[in-house]
């Protein structure tokens, strides 16, 4: 758990979220700027920073299965799944996050 960490935050409740599911592991919230009809944010309650930090293969296999899942439970065919590692590819908040985007064309590669 980190303090100031806004994810942390939103595991612990103290900031609202619109929350999808959650589990002993893992929650699942609508992101606060959408970029996208359906953009879904999928983090571990364990405050890991980044992807790059991520060494549990259990932990990142019940992740990628639980996007699989949601995916096809919000009847999504064609998304997009994101995970920005370090400032420079995009990463604003140093809380492990998977996005997952989808309702609109998205153009490739990105900018
Ligand atoms: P990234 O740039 O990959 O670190 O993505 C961070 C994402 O978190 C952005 O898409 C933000 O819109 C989203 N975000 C930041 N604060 C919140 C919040 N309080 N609730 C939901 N999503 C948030
Ligand atoms: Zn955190």
């Amino acid at each position: 758990m980190s303090q100031d960490c806004i994810f942390c935050k939103i595991v612990r409740k103290e900031v609202p979220a619109d929350i999808l599911f959650e589990d002993n592991d893992m929650l699942i919230f609508n992101d606060i700027n959408p970029q996208a009809p359906t953009h879904l944010l999928v983090i571990p309650k364990e405050h890991i920073s980044t992807f790059s930090e991520l060494d549990d293969a259990v932990l990142m296999g019940k992740i990628f299965t639980k996007v699989n899942e949601v995916s096809k439970a919000q009847k999504l065919k064609n998304y997009r799944v994101v995970i920005n590692n370090g400032k420079d590819a995009g990463q604003e908040v140093f809380h492990l996050h998977v996005h997952i985007i989808a309702g609109r064309e998205m153009s490739w590669p990105p900018g």
